[in-house]
């Protein structure tokens, strides 16, 4: 018997218990213990029942991630294998869960013939989230147990279930009071008592209700409306339908297939990139994960604007008191009044409690000296964007923090380097860029300076997961990873609309393939103003880098986005709904008159071309100058901050998907066309496509 799986027998009832910390995933090293264990169990004379239990927190999370895309995947046995053999089983056996039971960990326990849990068990198949569909039998053994309608709600959403809701729906037969051994000791021999033997999930029917044939119909229109592009929410209907409508044995066939072409899809493939890389992207190379950090048991925030106040709630949300800080009382009451306004309208919304409420603003102090923050472990400044404000704010910070504290920046695109250089301790000082609105924004780029110290780093990693964001490292530049790569993007909507496109066509053909919002209604989200400064700063410092002037024509109009009801669209009061503007239709006509430009018809194909590539371009050059440490690091930044569909993995991982022969080739074609010269493929890219590589 292997270490992972014991084996012990008591009254006639045999244990199996599983122990694979920390969650008990279904690794090779567990497996083969399983499968003795239930061979031997079936063959002992004296066995009359069979339990298998994990840990009190953990049944089994399922397939052991560790092991993904490792050749320790396939030691037999599989767990269909284990699966058939809990089915052939003669004698009754009883999953007795504690903690989680999810994916194969769910499957397995659907193996067992009978299932008690502890009141906070949780059982579920999630694979749906990397999209997958459940490959060893849960698509046809759940809707046997638990009914056609909820195994599509369940296994759609891949959302789990409580004990008790479990109960009420047949999925499981008990809850156990008190010790869950004993209790599932106790569940086995009242089953000998009563003489009841297995009872396999295979040879029941789906109840279902209603006509099968329209409630299948019903099911798809429903999922496929909250799947977009996603398929595997599909899949899992159509494999109930099956479970439904053919035997066991046709539909488990139905299931494998189907599963199969999930895995070899690019949309899983992407999913599951993007759940590797968020733990990637905490890995630094040289920053081992045993560095020491500094305790972080209080903040400050320097400026309570937009981005002041959202990193003040992210802190409080997680519990660290947090001291914000103004220049003058009635900006700080301003503040203030938004972040309560922002706390109530959650309430309002039921998805927040009034006492929590309370208790989070309870923890903000606020205050218009500077000396206030002295104390605190760390203080992140979120002031104007100008480099004279924000150097001065960190030489008065230099001169008041406690030593030790940690002092961030929050700036988008000025020179952390610089920031630190006025201060007695740029070992210290580290870049935080939160996105906008910050305490719902997952992503947190972390600035890593050139002379910011390792524990300094490892601590704002630790702060920055600790408050629910994804941190991901960047070097020093001018925008990070993030904003570099959009600068790319919006110059090249904007030639885009130079050559004839509109607004809205432009943003139509970003969202049907895949981006949340376009790139002109993003502006407007975010305030024209914002790019418009950049570009006046970069007409001066940057000549070489070339952009349409009709976004400034939009701009010198007043027209700044949303915050001014126009912009690329126009705006209703209280709505964020972009609505086409035949003024804007004008403004750009006589820009192209004005400058002589000939337009074409530009096919939806071009424009998402030039419009990721341009990101990808970008993407190649950041990453050779080691700005991002690596591609799934640029790709964390898409997904999670800029409304990068997550079935597309991020533009280094599509990138990947299409070949990067082919992104260079059109990057190729583009230099020939209208502002080609600003096509440059980057050397890594032109190195990479001519091996046959990728980037990931
Ligand atoms: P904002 O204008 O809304 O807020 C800045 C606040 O800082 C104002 O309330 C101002 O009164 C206060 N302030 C200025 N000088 C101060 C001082 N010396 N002491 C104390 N308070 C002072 O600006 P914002 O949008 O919150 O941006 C703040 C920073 O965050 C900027 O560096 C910006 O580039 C960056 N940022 C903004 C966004 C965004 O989408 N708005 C996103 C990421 C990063």
């Amino acid at each position: 018997m292997s270490e992972a799986a014991s084996y012990t027998v008591r009254d006639g009832v045999a244990i199996v218990t599983m122990n694979n910390p920390p969650v008990n995933g279904l690794g090779s090293v567990l497996r083969p213990g399983i499968m003795d264990a239930i061979k031997k169990a079936d063959a002992d004379p004296a066995v009359g029942a069979l339990v298998i239990i994990g840990s009190a927190k953990a049944f089994s999370g399922g397939a052991d991630i560790r092991e993904f895309n490792t050749p320790k995947m396939s030691v037999p046995p599989s767990l269909p294998e284990i699966n058939e053999s809990q089915d052939a089983c003669c004698k009754p056996m009883i999953a007795a869960i504690g903690g989680f039971a999810l994916g194969g960990g769910l499957e397995l326990a659907l193996g067992c013939h009978y299932r008690v849990a502890l009141p906070k068990s949780q059982l579920g198949l999630p694979e749906v989230k990397l999209g997958l569909l459940p490959g060893s039998g849960g698509t046809q053994r759940l809707p046997r147990i638990v009914g056609a309608a909820q195994a599509v709600q369940m296994m759609t959403t891949g959302n789990s279930i409580a004990a008790e809701k479990a109960l009420a729906l047949g999925l499981v037969d008990e809850v156990v009071q008190g010790d869950l051994l004993e209790g599932a000791i106790s569940f086995a021999k009242k089953l000998l008592e009563q003489k009841k033997g297995p009872r396999r999930i295979r040879d029941m029917t789906v109840k279902i209700d209603g006509d099968p044939k329209a409630f299948f119909e019903k099911a798809r229109a429903e999922v496929g409306k909250a799947a977009r592009g996603f398929p595997a929410p599909l899949e899992i209907v159509a494999c109930v339908e099956a479970a439904v409508n053919k035997p066991f044995d046709e539909g488990r066939k139905e299931e494998r297939q189907r599963f199969q072409s999930l895995v070899e899809g690019n949309e899983s493939k992407a999913l599951r990139h993007m759940f590797f890389a968020e733990r990637q992207a905490a890995k630094i190379p040289d920053v081992p994960e045993d560095t020491p950090t500094r305790p972080i048991r209080s903040a400050a925030v320097i400026g309570a604007g937009t981005m002041g106040g959202g990193i003040a709630m992210s802190l409080v949300n997680a519990g660290i008191p947090v001291t914000i800080i103004e220049m003058k009382q009635d900006a700080l009451e301003r503040g203030m009044a938004t972040i309560g306004k922002n706390y109530a309208s959650t309430v309002s919304k039921g998805r927040l409690k009034q006492e929590e409420m309370d208790k989070r603003i309870s923890l903000i102090r606020s205050s218009v000296r500077l000396d206030d923050a002295k104390d605190a472990d760390i203080v992140i400044e979120a002031v104007f964007e100008r480099m004279d404000v924000k150097q001065d704010i960190f030489r008065k910070l230099d001169s008041v923090m406690k030593p030790g504290a940690i002092l961030a920046t929050n700036t988008s695109t000025l020179d952390v380097n610089a920031i630190a250089g006025v201060t007695g301790r740029p070992q210290d000082v580290i870049g935080t860029h939160f996105f906008s609105p910050a305490n719902v924004m997952r992503l947190l780029e972390v600035v890593r300076g050139a002379k910011t110290a390792k524990d300094v780093l490892a601590t704002t990693l630790k702060l920055g997961k600790l408050i629910k964001k994804v941190p991901v490292v960047s070097g020093v530049c001018d925008g990070f990873i993030g904003n570099r790569m959009v600068e790319k993007y919006g110059q090249q909507s904007l030639f885009l609309i130079d050559e004839g496109c509109s607004p809205q066509q432009v943003d139509a053909a970003a969202c049907k393939w895949g981006m949340a919002m376009g790139p002109l209604a993003m502006g407007d989200m975010a305030g024209l103003d914002i790019g418009w400064e950049i570009r006046k700063r970069r007409y001066l410092e940057r000549p070489d880098f070339v952009y349409s002037k009709v976004g400034d024509r939009i701009c010198e109009l007043g027209r700044y986005g949303q915050k001014t009801g126009k912009g690329w669209y126009r705006y209703e009061t209280g709505n964020r709904t972009p609505i086409p503007d035949p003024e804007v239709e004008k403004i750009i006509s006589q820009y192209r008159k004005e400058n002589d430009l000939k337009t074409r018809e530009i096919a939806d194909q071009e424009i998402v071309e030039r419009l990721i590539y341009a990101l990808v371009n970008e993407a190649a050059y950041i990453l050779e100058e080691g700005i991002a440490l690596r591609a799934s690091d640029i790709d964390m930044v898409y997904l999670t901050g800029y409304g990068f569909p997550p079935y597309r993995g991020g533009p280094m991982f599509y990138a990947d998907t299409i070949g990067l022969k082919n992104v260079l080739n059109s990057i190729q074609s583009f230099q020939s066309g209208y502002q080609g010269a600003v096509w440059k493929p980057a050397p890594l890219l032109v190195r990479l496509a001519q091996q046959g590589k990728t980037f990931n």
